[in-house]
């Protein structure tokens, strides 16, 4: 039962952490309203269909789904009666140049035993790997996940002393891909592990060893699919919050965030500025001081902080059935390191590029017409700084359908019944995140988790932050922290 406190709050984006965060604050006892400026919820995590085939437009890899859980939880509510999903098992498939095929299994010992059976690495060497991320992660998640990294009594926990007192072992000053080559004599498992830099948008040969904490979270913890796609999330979610009165606004972009003595005041749509008593923007953190607080004085230092990578991908509706294909294969590029040094260095595209297509009629049978599949293939592309991005699509489309042909032994040209493409600037006028970057910041030095913005304004009182491009950062379980993390510092 909520305890109604009369106090009103706005929510600026229905993204994830905007729908978490409103889910949160009526459960505080507030009236939320939230204002989206799409027709429809979820930002990112949204679904569209055509010619009969449905595809989730962003995030396909899920985990730790007690944090999705918990709002039900938290609602009073039966999170089953909402939302479910089932525990991947294998969860990749991985494609190589040398015509090779690697399985990651899920679990520690799965993992290690499949790979050790098909690399030139035993089964003890990657179980040492394995462990290595768990102890980067039991030293990690209390210091970077779980609580706000702008405030100074946070750090006075044993926990997060004792992450502070074994920095050496996280890999702060190694890079993951240096870390990934002293692990492995495999090139095929050092890409693997390289890979998951990727999960926010950063590169391997730049970023810190500490990243090797997100293979844990995949490989030992567990992925998993919701019960009709991704999208279910979103929408089980909007369920939730309309069920304990939430209020959505649909179509209204705020155009401003009020401001008066040093104070969130509320907000202005086009048709009328409204009193709030606490407004949480969950727009990208750039766009709501550049967009929404033109005179406010910004903290440029975090602001200026370089931007992750973005993507392009083809949504395919592929008129056949592919067996050799899962939910998540990957077609891996012949050379990783130029393909990272392409998208940072020349902010360009790879002529080669890593292939990601997620196929969710593997799962969910309706989500294409019989007979067919629906192909979401994704390539890692730089963030907008005004590329030629209609040349870069016709390069990479090209180049995709290169290499699915050569890897699959197809042609899949004639196959595509159904097409929508996405791009850093399609990303940017969807979700108003700052360079279409789909993760915020990149991470490409040890200290971009400090860079990230905190979860509150430290000069404007009742103005809170949450989503993927403030702390802990970007992908799902991390924006439902946010909305935890933000909305655990409003009274
Ligand atoms: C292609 C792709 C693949 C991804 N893969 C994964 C994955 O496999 N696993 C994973 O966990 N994560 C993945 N991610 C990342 C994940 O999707 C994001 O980190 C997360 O969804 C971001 O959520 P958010 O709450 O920050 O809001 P966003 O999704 O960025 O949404 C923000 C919302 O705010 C609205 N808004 C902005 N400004 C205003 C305004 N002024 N007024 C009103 N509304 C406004 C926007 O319209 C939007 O709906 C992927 C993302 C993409 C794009």
């Amino acid at each position: 039962m909520i305890q109604e406190n009369n106090k009103t709050c706005a929510i600026i984006g229905a993204g994830i952490s905007g729908i978490a965060a409103s889910i949160r604050m009526r459960n505080k006892g507030y009236r939320v309203t939230v204002y989206e400026a799409n027709p429809f919820p979820g930002g990112k995590l949204s679904s569209e269909t055509k010619n009969g085939y449905r595809f989730d437009m962003g995030p396909s890899v899920f985990t730790y789904p007690e944090f999705v859980d918990e709002l039900f939880v938290l609602s009073g509510k039966n999170p089953r009666d909402y939302f479910n999903y089932e525990r991947l098992d294998p969860v990749y498939q991985y494609f190589f140049e040398d015509g090779s095929v690697l399985k990651s299994r899920s679990g520690k010992e799965p993992y290690a035993e499949e790979m050790a059976s098909k690399t030139k690495d035993s089964k003890e060497d990657i179980i040492r790997y394995l462990n290595k991320t768990e102890t980067i992660y039991n030293l990690t998640a209390e210091v970077f996940l779980y609580n706000s990294l702008h405030k100074i009594r946070n750090y006075f926990t044993k926990r997060v002393l004792k992450g502070f007192l074994n920095f050496g072992k996280i890999g702060a000053f190694d890079t993951m891909n240096g870390a990934n080559e002293k692990s492995f004599k495999d090139p095929r498992l050092v890409q693997i592990a390289n890979r998951y830099s990727t999960y926010n948008g950063s590169s391997p040969y730049l970023s810190p060893a500490t990243l090797n904490v997100i293979p844990y979270v995949e490989i030992v913890k567990g992925a998993y699919y919701p019960v009709g796609g991704m999208y279910s999330i979103t929408s089980s979610l909007v369920q939730l919050a309309k069920d304990i009165g939430v209020e959505f606004r649909f179509s209204t972009p705020v155009r401003e965030i009020l401001i008066e003595n040093k104070k969130a005041t509320g907000i202005r749509t086009d048709a009328a500025s409204t009193a709030y008593d606490v407004v949480i923007s969950n727009m990208d953190v750039y766009n709501s001081y550049m967009k929404l607080m033109p005179a406010a004085k910004k903290p440029l230092r975090t602001l200026s902080q370089p931007k992750s990578s973005s993507g392009i991908i083809f949504y395919w509706g592929i008129k056949k059935e592919f067996p050799e294909l899962k939910l998540h294969n990957i077609l891996f590029s012949a050379d990783y390191r130029e393909e990272f040094d392409t998208l940072f260095a020349k902010k360009s595209i790879y002529h080669d590029p890593t292939i990601y297509v997620n196929i969710t009629s593997k799962h969910t049978p309706t989500d294409a017409p019989a007979g067919g599949e629906n192909w979401f293939t994704f390539i890692n592309v730089p963030n907008n700084q005004g590329q030629d991005w209609d040349q870069f699509i016709a390069e990479a489309r090209k180049n995709i359908i290169n290499k699915v042909n050569r890897l699959l032994k197809t042609d899949i040209e004639p196959l595509i019944e159904a097409e929508i493409v996405f791009d850093p600037r399609v990303i940017e006028s969807r979700t108003s995140s700052a360079f279409g970057a789909i993760y915020g910041n990149s991470s490409n030095n040890q200290f971009a988790a400090f860079m990230r913005h905190a979860n509150f304004s430290s000069r404007i009182k009742n103005l809170y932050f949450c989503g993927g491009s403030v702390h802990p950062g970007p992908s799902i379980p991390l924006c439902l922290l946010s909305a935890r993390i933000a909305t655990g510092m409003i009274r």
